[in-house]
Order: C-alpha cells, then structure tokens, then sequence
C-alpha cells in the first residue's frame, strides 16, 4: 500500500466515522413536540443541548382553532414525548392527543395549575380558563412540570435540567417583580384591560387590573351584535381611552368598538398589539416567553398611564414607547 493510498484509506474510514456518528448523536437528544410556542421555549430552555424540540404554532397562530397538520401528526407520533397545555385551549388537538396519550408520553402542563389557582368559565363551570401563561405566578407550575417531565424522560440529565430551571425561575420572578412595579403606576381609575377575547384573566388577577374580553375564553364563537354594545357602553360610561388588539386574533371586534365610541363622541385609541395566545416571530426577544410577557406588561402600563422604562424590563423591547 503506497503512503497516499493509506492516507485515503485513512481519510475515508474518519469520514465514515463521522458519518455513522452523527445520527447517533442526533438521537441521544430527546426529540419534543409542544403545541404552543409558549411551551417550546421553556422545554427548549431547561432541555438545553438534551433535547431538539419542535414548535407546531407559531407566531400569530390562534390555538382556539389549530387543526394538526399531516406533518404535526408525523412529528407527534415520532417524538419521544409531547407537551401541551390542555384545559381545553387546543380544542381540535383534543382527541388527537387523547388517543396518543394511550401509547406514548404526553404532558398536560395546564393541569399542573392547583385546582384552586385557576379561574373558573363563567358560562361552562367545569371548565377552566387555560391561559395559565399569562401569570408568572401560575406559569412557575408549569415551569416546574417541565422539569420534572424531563428528569422523568431522561434521569441522567437531572442535575443540568434542575440547575437551568432554577436559573429561569430567577428570570421568572424578576419578570414578576417588574410587573408588579410597574403596573402599581396607573391611576386607579384607569385598571380596565380591553382586549379582543378573555385571554387575560389571570394577568387581570395577578396584577389587580379589570379584565374585559369582548369574545370569551375561545375565539370559536362570534361575539354579537349586544356584546359589542355593551363593551361601547363600558367604553363611553367609564371613559376609557385606550384598548387593545391581539396578534393571533382578528381586530375586527376591536375596530367595532373604536367606531361605536367615535359614534357617540368617545375617542378611543387602539393602543398596540398584545400577545395573547401566541409569541412574537421565533428568534427575537418577544419570541421568548420572558419577552412576550414583558412586552404586554410594558405596552399595557404604558397605554393606560402608568410608568415604565424605555424598551421594558431589560431594554430589550422592540416597540419603545411609539403607539402602533
Ligand atoms: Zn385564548
């Protein structure tokens, strides 16, 4: 064997190496799937190097009405484990999930909420408001789940998925602890949240501020005709000044209120996008959920005449005091 003959030899038996080591280590990570892109960025968060975690909604995307796709039920039925919320927040994913539930891992991280934090449906009494993302203080629950299903899924990894859970509770509370601050700024008569459907809820509970949806929990139904009104008599009455729209759902209704206050001499303004039931474009700071949260803190005390710094909590918001 000449000397460039074994070096090729050489060269080629590394490359087929490299080439069989690779799936393997592709497939010591855990492969996730979560429905919200709230959830991804947590499991992706404390799962680290561990895990590879795929989002199925992304920004915008309303999880009231998400049907799976061919490709979210192939990622679903490979993965190692899936996460939603559950309480009845993807109410098309329901019996999907249900049936994958029978045979493979499948975390309901809503339900980590006590029975006693959540807010009960004023229409349907067994059923829960599900947007359990919009509390720090309830969120810490599903934080904590996460953990736990991971250390659950892969015990090795215990120490690294506790340390980093640890360290995003911090962030947690720090998130907390500014909302807190800043929203004790507003003047008292102006505490009314309104927003396009009943996504605020526990924001509303946590920080001692009025919540007013103009659809319920779900975006499934239509609001009529009297809901509307009954919101512009709100608006007139209490002289409110500014509301809301949301990125995952249509600003129809909200529009409807502007006008039938300017019809009865109330300017309102529409003050910004709240995200609601979904993060900002994947990649940015608002993609996170320490983001999105602080972006709506920041927007919403902002609007209704309260104190905040420029750019929000870290100086990372992108939206610095401009009203959209
Ligand atoms: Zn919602």
């Amino acid at each position: 064997m000449s000397g460039t003959r074994a070096i090729a030899s050489i060269l080629l038996l590394l490359a087929l190496g490299f080439l069989a080591a690779l799936p393997a280590q592709a497939q010591e990570r855990l492969q996730l799937v979560a429905t919200t892109g709230m959830i991804a960025d947590v499991l992706g968060e404390l799962g680290g190097d561990q895990v590879e975690v795929q989002g199925l909604m992304g920004s915008g995307t309303d999880p009231h009405l998400y049907r799976q796709t061919r490709n979210d039920v192939t990622a679903m039925t490979r993965a190692d484990a899936v996460f939603w919320n559950g309480l009845y927040l993807e109410a098309q994913l329901e019996d999907f999930l249900a049936r994958l539930a029978q045979r493979k891992s499948v975390f309901t991280l809503g339900e980590s909420v006590p029975v006693e934090a959540r807010l009960a449906d004023e229409e349907y009494t067994d059923q829960y408001d599900p947007h359990v993302w919009m509390d720090p203080g309830r969120w810490r629950h599903v934080v904590l789940a996460i953990r736990d299903a991971l250390v659950e899924l892969v015990p090795v990894h215990k120490a690294a998925f506790t340390e980093r859970a640890d360290a995003y509770l911090s962030e947690l509370d720090a998130l907390n602890a500014y909302a807190h601050e800043v929203l004790a700024t507003l003047p008292e008569g102006n505490r009314v949240l309104i927003t396009a459907h009943d996504a605020f809820g526990y924001f509303g509970d946590a920080y001692d501020v009025e919540v007013l949806g103009i659809q319920g929990f779900s975006t499934d139904s239509e609001a009529g005709l009297a809901r509307i009104e009954t919101m512009v008599d709100v608006l007139v009455e209490r002289d409110i000044g500014a509301i809301f729209i949301e990125t995952s759902v249509s600003d129809r209704n909200i529009r409807a209120l502007v006008e039938g206050a300017a019809a009865r001499g109330h300017e309102v303004r529409i003050a910004g996008e709240l995200f609601s039931d979904a993060m900002g474009e994947r990649g940015t700071y608002e993609g996170t959920w320490l983001g999105m949260l602080d972006h709506n803190v920041t927007l919403i005390a902002r609007s209704l005449g309260g104190e905040v710094p420029e750019g929000g909590r870290l100086g990372r918001l992108a939206a610095k005091g401009e009203d959209e």
